[in-house]
């Protein structure tokens, strides 16, 4: 199950243990691998740090079903495809547009943390370091890529 690091926003206290999220993730992926058609696919890539995500999703009308990722990447890029692997598989797509939303206000520090406790609060530090926003949201926006394949929009 998900570490249980999210109980309270102490960000001092925190931080160490946070980046303890973000590399157990990073070094221990969950979800990574493949699925086959009908499965959705998208690929995504980040020019500024060089990372490269694939997102396998399935989807059967307005739920989520399996998801796998794969690709190459720094460790935010990596964690944040394994928390959100793990995160919005089973979930209805109106939740994950929801979760989707909250991390990226998370990055952008419009909110102190996401509504659910979630290994994703472990990212919350990379809004300090700009570049890596980028890092984080390419696998949800990879993500958000292969759903809309599936709806005959973007
Ligand atoms: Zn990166």
């Amino acid at each position: 199950m998900m570490a249980n690091l999210n109980e309270n926003n102490n960000p001092v206290a925190l931080d160490s243990l946070y980046m303890e999220t973000v590399r157990d993730h990073a070094k221990d992926p969950r979800n990574f691998g493949k699925l086959e058609a009908p499965a959705l696919h998208a690929e995504g890539y980040n020019p500024l740090c060089g990372d490269r995500v694939e997102v396998y999703v399935e989807r059967d009308q307005e739920k989520v079903g399996k998801v796998r990722f794969t690709g190459e990447g720094c460790s935010i890029c990596m964690a944040s495809a394994s928390m959100m692997a793990e995160q919005v598989e089973m979930r209805p797509i109106a939740e994950v547009e929801k979760i989707t939303e909250e991390f990226r206000d998370l990055l952008q520090d419009k909110r102190p943390a996401m509504s659910e406790e979630s290994d994703l609060n472990a990212l919350s530090g990379v809004k300090k370091f700009s570049v890596r926003i980028k890092c984080a949201l390419l696998p949800w926006m990879t993500l958000k890529d292969a759903l809309g394949k599936g709806k005959g929009d973007e």
